[in-house]
This record gives C-alpha cells, sequence and structure tokens, in this order.
C-alpha cells in the first residue's frame, strides 16, 4: 500500500522514554482501536482524517493541513525538509503505526533507505505487522498495556499482553533496540506489575516506569513515593534495568 493517513508530521524532541531529550521528526499515523482511559492522542484515534497537520517549517509549531490520504513519497519529502542537524531519529508513532499496515512499512523503508534512523513507538497490537517491519526499524518502543489501563475490554487484555511480548521477543532476536514503557496510574496495583514484570525479566528487555500525566478519565498522577514502590516490585520480580521517567515534553511544554 502506498498511500494511508498521517495525523500529524512535524519536529520536537523526543519526550518519553530512553530516548527522552532526542531531537526527533514525529510522523503521527492515524487510527487507534484502544481505548485508554489516559489517551492524550485521543484526536488521532480517528483511522481516516481528512487531513494532515504538517509543520511549516521545522520547530516553528505553525502548521498546514494538506489532504489525506498521503503517498509515503510525500511523508518522505515533508520528513527530509524538518530534518534539522541535531536530529536523532524518525519517530513512526500514532494513534497506533502498526495498524496502517503496508503504509507503515512503506514510511519506514523509505526513511531507512534515505539514511535516517528509525524509532517505533507502538503497543504491539499485532506482531505480524511487526514481523513486515521490523527489519526498517532501529529502535522500539513497546508501550504495553495493563489492565488498568483499560485499553481493552478486562477479557481481551491477556491477548493483547500476549501480543506485546511476541512483538518484544521478534525486535529483540532481529537485534533491534528495544524498551518497553509502562504508565503507572495511582490505581495500579503492585500485583499486576509483578506479573508483567516476571515476563519482561524472562526476556531480558530495560523497562520504563512511566508516572500517568493526567488526561482524559485520569484526573491524578501517582506520588513518587508509589512509583518507587513498583519499580521495587518489578526489580524483585528480576527486571535487571529500571528508569523512572515521566513525560519530558509535558514538563517543558512542547509537542
Ligand atoms: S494505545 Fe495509545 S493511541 Fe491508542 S488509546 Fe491507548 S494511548 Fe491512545
Amino acid at each position: 500500500m502506498t498511500e494511508g493517513y498521517v495525523g500529524e508530521i512535524f519536529n520536537s524532541v523526543q519526550g518519553e522514554g530512553f530516548y527522552v531529550g532526542r531531537r526527533q521528526v514525529f510522523v503521527r499515523f492515524a487510527g487507534c482501536n484502544w481505548d485508554c482511559i489516559y489517551c492524550d492522542t485521543e484526536e488521532f484515534r480517528n483511522f481516516r482524517p481528512d487531513t494532515c497537520k504538517i509543520e511549516t517549517t521545522s520547530g516553528a509549531r505553525k502548521f498546514k493541513h494538506v489532504r489525506n490520504p498521503m503517498r509515503y513519497t510525500e511523508v518522505l519529502r515533508h520528513v527530509r525538509r524538518l530534518t534539522v542537524p541535531s536530529t536523532h531519529s524518525i519517530s513512526l508513532t500514532g494513534g497506533e503505526p502498526l495498524l496502517a499496515g503496508d503504509f507503515l512499512v512503506g514510511v519506514a523503508r523509505a526513511c531507512k533507505r534515505s539514511g535516517f534512523t528509525t524509532y517505533l513507538e507502538t503497543n504491539g497490537v499485532s506482531s505480524r505487522a511487526m514481523r513486515k517491519v521490523l527489519k526498517y526499524i532501529d529502535v522500539v518502543a513497546m508501550d504495553l498495556k495493563l489492565p488498568e489501563h483499560q485499553a481493552a475490554p478486562r477479557s481481551g487484555w491477556r491477548r493483547l499482553f500476549e501480543e506485546g511480548l511476541t512483538c518484544v521477543r521478534l525486535a529483540l532476536k532481529k537485534g533491534v533496540n528495544t524498551f518497553v514503557k509502562i504508565v503507572i496510574l495511582p490505581s495500579t496495583r503492585p500485583r499486576t506489575v509483578s506479573h508483567v514484570s516476571k515476563h519482561l525479566a524472562k526476556l531480558e528487555v530495560p523497562v520504563v516506569l512511566q508516572p500517568v500525566t493526567p488526561a482524559r478519565k485520569v484526573y491524578d498522577a501517582p506520588s513518587m513515593t508509589y512509583v518507587c514502590r513498583l519499580a521495587k516490585t518489578a526489580a524483585k520480580a528480576g527486571v535487571g534495568e529500571i528508569a523512572i521517567i515521566p513525560q519530558v515534553h509535558k514538563l517543558i511544554g512542547v509537542l
């Protein structure tokens, strides 16, 4: 598929995970079929927005609108235009990029062949789509969901979790630099963190615990004392590398 739906393209600073502070061009693929209670990109859950917001000049925060669907060659043209010398990589984000299927593969391949470092931010919804795109990806930031996030009906969480773990396994096997991000709510239970961490420990993957920024149906952040307690729980379950990193882009007021 050479064309697809994009929500926005802009240059900013990565605000989450182990690559925090790195300047990136963000390509936000449109569409997500999950429903996390803290979702801060709700407007981009729509799969078929009429237009894509594109920054006119790197870092200017001024946008123009172009019609969707876009060809991946057009996406690449904007990525090139918005790349500045301090840019670390191209963030392929969403919504949920894996749901863009072959269009994601087209954009990732085009970026890779143009010499860019590619950074995939995903919730791991489809190991089939992950398999297809991995050879064009340098970094995977896996946003693993907990039952408390209410991304899917409670009965469906286990399947989503297994699929996410499979995506992590595939990325590690391929030698892709991979880490897992877990959003921590005040309602996140130690028992959940312990259960998830036991699986992650077996994969020997680094983990970021990200205290939630209140949004949508979440009105409070967890206390740092509580997040530190959960970090201890994850360590006891065998996770070797753990960092606590909030959403820094929200703290410094960038996109
Ligand atoms: S997976 Fe991401 S985009 Fe989808 S609802 Fe959850 S936070 Fe929002």
